[in-house]
């Protein structure tokens, strides 16, 4: 239905808490491609004890980043699965300068690129906020909050009757943490893409409605290549 290259890639950035995975799966439907959630990937290698799964579990209990060749590795290997052909919606991915040079690098050997960035800006009192009241289902990953979206079967998950639980890493020190890590290293992601002219800016301060929408007809307007008035400051602010 959208525009594509010969491999598209659309990102999905903000904080932690900003609303990602929750947007992310509408906006996989809309755009035909698979979401590719860096984060459940990892909690699928812990919950089945893999190595990698081990070898990440502190430092994502500390709120801090896995080690780049890590989860580069498990994202490389998700994008060349047969569902992902034509493309692929990244969510929590690339976290860093370096994630994103592997990512541009790979896509860019299979005449592809990132189409698209979407930026999902929400104020950190906003972030801490959500992510203390956000309840998870275990089976299928929907993300509800016990005030803003509350699950309408109780404590089951009201898309699939699964467990619903809250993640460790959403205490608030924690919280803290993940919010101090994504200032540091995933700000510069930010910047990057608004230098490459593919950043696409949505308030996500708002209702999940509101916010969905703006995302997807973020997704669907045409990269800001190429616009010489609009400097990357102008582009990233905020
Ligand atoms: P998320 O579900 O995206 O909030 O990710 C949960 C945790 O997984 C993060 O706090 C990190 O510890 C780890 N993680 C997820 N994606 C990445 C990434 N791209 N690079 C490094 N660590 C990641």
């Amino acid at each position: 239905m959208m525009l594509r290259t010969r491999y598209d890639v659309v990102l999905l950035l903000g904080a932690p808490g900003a609303g990602k995975g929750t947007q992310a799966r509408v906006l996989a439907t809309a755009l035909d491609v698979p979401h590719v959630a860096s984060g459940d990937l990892l909690r699928e290698h812990r919950s089945r004890g893999t190595a990698l799964g081990q070898a990440a579990r502190a430092y994502m209990d500390r709120g801090d980043l896995v080690p780049d060749d890590l989860v580069v590795g498990i994202i490389l290997d998700r994008l060349r699965q047969g569902d992902a052909h034509r493309g692929a919606l990244l969510d929590g991915f690339p976290r860093t300068l370096a994630q994103a040079a592997v990512l541009d690098e790979r896509l860019g050997e299979h005449n592809g690129a990132v189409r698209s960035a979407v930026y999902v800006e929400v104020s950190l009192r906003v972030l801490v906020e959500r992510l203390s009241g956000r309840w998870l289902c275990r089976a299928c990953h929907a993300s509800y909050h016990e005030v803003f979206n509350p699950s309408a079967a109780g404590d089951r998950c009201a898309a699939c009757g699964g467990d619903l639980y809250q993640r460790p890493d959403d205490k608030r020190n924690v919280v803290e943490n993940r919010i101090h890590v994504y200032l540091r290293d995933t700000r510069p992601v930010i910047d990057h893409y608004g230098a490459l002219g593919v950043l696409q800016r949505v308030d996500g301060d708002r209702g999940i409605e509101a916010v969905r929408a703006d995302i997807l007809a973020a997704a669907a307007r045409p990269p800001l290549l190429y616009q010489p008035t609009l400097s990357t400051a102008a582009v990233v602010r905020g």
